[in-house]
């Protein structure tokens, strides 16, 4: 196993790592662990080049940072990437190869599930290093963050429907979903308990088929959902889906959902206010996963009650957001890394003072 550190501005460690042996080739990056060690999921993802994975991990980890200092769960921001299919390439040697991988930082980044990898690949994982989360409660962990993640975009995007639509009530409330994973299955649980009526797209047919037969939702293809006719557009696949492109497309007044990353850049955050479209921060409504996850890793070990109060609290965190948003006439966007800035400055200053 060759490990090479990859020099990074901005980034405390960025780790590239290429084992012949079980066919691993992957990143880690540490982005900031000022406000405690990095924890971040591990994404299993086709990627077409080596640069097109470094980016998404640092992208993801930087978001991972944010996310942790606004939902004060006392971790720093780390991710970790394996360039691979999902559908082809596990194996068991793959995700020992990469327990042995995290395990070299030496507890500086602790992994968990993301895209591409569920539980069962964690297990293996664990088989190699201590320094994952997310493991199935049986072992004392904290199991499937996917529901606590839906939860706290739920709570969220009903701070956003009062804001924008003048309502807490999703009766009647159109919602265009996109992806429909671990997360996107939970949070339409949600929606339609609460009497939404949800559009949903997946370029895996059956898993929207599966949302279409349980939740009642219409299915489209993955290139219909930015022209939808709803009031929420819901992003729960993969990240930078606000963009120029799209933009101009969506009919929606808000968007809100659990994707990281969502907006290509800091600008198109911009665009969508100037649009008149309220948008919930990614790294703010979906913190529910690493919320769960943080609770874990406390003293006293995980505890559900402990999380699901953190959690509860996302609704209050993006009306907040919004708010701090409207008083400052900025996207809410900017509102939230501000927030999170000043969370790693308060930090920062800590530190030094010790
Ligand atoms: P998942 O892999 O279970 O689901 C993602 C789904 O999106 C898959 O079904 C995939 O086929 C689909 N997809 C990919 N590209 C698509 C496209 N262009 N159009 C339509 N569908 C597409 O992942 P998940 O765990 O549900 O996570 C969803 C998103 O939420 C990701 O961006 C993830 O980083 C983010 N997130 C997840 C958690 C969590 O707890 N799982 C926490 C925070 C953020």
């Amino acid at each position: 196993m060759k490990i090479t550190e990859i020099a990074t501005e901005g980034y405390e460690k960025v780790v590239r790592c290429d084992d012949p042996e079980s066919g691993l080739k992957a990143f880690i990056s540490v982005h900031d662990t000022t406000l405690g060690p990095a924890l971040g999921g591990l994404r299993m993802w086709p990627y077409l080049s080596d640069q097109e994975a470094l980016t998404d991990v640092n992208r993801l980890s930087r978001g991972m940072t944010y996310k942790s200092a606004v939902a004060e769960t006392g971790l720093g921001g780390g991710k970790s990437v394996i360039i691979g299919n999902p559908k082809t390439d596990k194996s068991e040697a793959l995700f020992q190869a990469m327990g042995a991988f995290v395990d070299s930082l030496d507890g500086l980044y602790t992994t968990a599930e993301d895209v591409g990898t569920a539980v069962e690949d964690m297990i293996l994982v664990r088989k190699k290093t201590s320094h994952v989360t997310g493991l199935p409660r049986e072992m004392g962990s904290s199991g499937d963050p996917s529901p606590y993640t839906a939860l706290g975009c739920f709570l969220g995007t009903k701070a956003c429907i009062e804001r924008a639509l003048g309502t807490s009530d999703f009766k009647g409330v159109r919602i265009a979903v996109q992806g429909a994973g671990h997360v996107a299955r939970y949070l339409c649980g949600h929606f339609a308990k609460a009497g939404a009526t949800m559009i949903v797209t997946d370029i895996v047919e059956e898993r929207a088929q599966r949302i279409v037969d349980e939740f009642g939702a219409t299915m489209v293809s993955p290139e219909e959902i930015y022209d939808v006719d709803c009031e929420i557009y819901c992003p729960c696949a993969l990240g930078a889906t606000i963009n120029d492109d799209t933009i101009p497309r969506l009919k929606a007044k808000i968007v809100s959902g659990a994707a990281n990353n969502q907006c290509l850049t800091v600008e198109h955050g911009d665009v969508l206010r100037e649009r008149g479209i309220l948008y919930a921060p990614d790294f703010v409504i979906n913190a529910g996963g690493i919320i769960n996850v943080s609770v874990e890793l406390e003293q006293d070990g995980y505890n559900e009650e402990r999380a699901l109060t953190k959690v509860n609290n996302i609704y209050n965190a993006v009306r907040d957001i919004i708010h701090t948003a409207d008083e400052e006439k900025m996207s809410t966007n900017r509102a939230a890394i501000l927030f999170a800035e000043r969370k790693l400055e308060e930090g920062r200053k800590k530190r030094a003072a010790q």
